[in-house]
């Protein structure tokens, strides 16, 4: 596995003339998750989920190059916390779309765009961005991780996983709660504030219809707490399963779409 700005571009050159090249470009945003996680959240997730997929996708004989994450998207829903940064959707849908033209300009035809970020506005803006460059007919663009279609974000993120669970109440979990928590201790422990995780009392009392659909803010639903479920039941040992389970479902979403790399 390469990473795209850390090579020279003549490595570029190699990998494009291989015919096995596959780009997975990271996305998140700054957001709040709650008192104990970082704003980053949805960005360092969704490289662990792509440093757990290429394994299985270089199995399969694609060579991987994950480009720099895309730190910044639409955030609405938790505006009202500070640190929360929002992207208008159509500025992600252009950048998205320029980085998708640029790779293909360079034989890098083949783009997965990897999504750690719930939320309607973005993910719509990453599916327009992958209609626009398939149109231009330049790449096969791919959205997983939180896509556009739930069918995706299903068997990318949910698929396999609730096992691993400990939550009393798993159905309620959500933003900030275990399962971002464990995926936090797993994939990025020195960004957790584990002294106030101590002190998160359950919040299962919200109203789920409201956080699901995006229809209220998260201040209002959570009471400003900015967590959705139950950050004690979180552990380091839930994270790595989950990382390593989804990891493989993004694998196999990818691979059902495009198959194996022609040699
Ligand atoms: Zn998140």
């Amino acid at each position: 596995m390469l990473e795209l700005a850390k090579i020279p571009f003549p490595e570029v050159a190699r990998l494009a003339e291989s015919g096995k090249a596959l780009v997975i470009l990271p996305v998140g945003v700054v957001e709040e998750h709650g008192a104990h996680l970082p704003l980053g959240m949805d960005s360092f997730a969704a490289e662990a989920y792509a440093l757990s997929a290429a394994p299985h996708l270089e199995e399969a004989g694609y060579e991987i190059a994950v480009a720099p994450t895309i730190n910044y998207g639409v955030a609405r829903a938790a505006i009202d916390f500070p640190g929360t940064l929002s992207l208008e959707p159509e500025t992600l849908r252009s950048m998205v779309v320029e980085i998708g033209r640029s790779l293909a300009r360079h034989g890098l035809s083949r783009l997965v765009i990897l999504n750690g970020h719930r939320d309607k506005y973005h993910m719509k803006a990453l599916e327009d961005a992958k209609n626009t460059l398939a149109e231009e007919k330049g790449s096969q663009v791919l959205c997983v991780g939180f896509a556009h279609e739930d069918e995706i974000t299903a068997a990318c993120y949910r698929d396999g996983v609730k096992q691993f669970y400990k939550s009393p109440q798993p159905d309620r979990e959500g933003h900030g709660g275990e399962s971002e928590t464990s995926v936090a201790l797993h994939s990025f422990p020195e960004m957790v504030n584990r002294d106030i995780i101590k002190t998160l009392d359950a919040n299962f009392d919200y109203d789920v219809e409201a956080f699901r659909n995006e229809t209220k803010d998260y201040w209002s639903i959570s009471s400003g707490r900015g967590y959705f479920g139950w950050p004690q039941a979180a552990s380091a040992e839930t994270g790595k399963q989950l990382v390593t389970v989804r990891g493989r479902n993004i694998a196999n979403v990818i691979l059902r779409e495009w198959g194996f790399p022609q040699s």
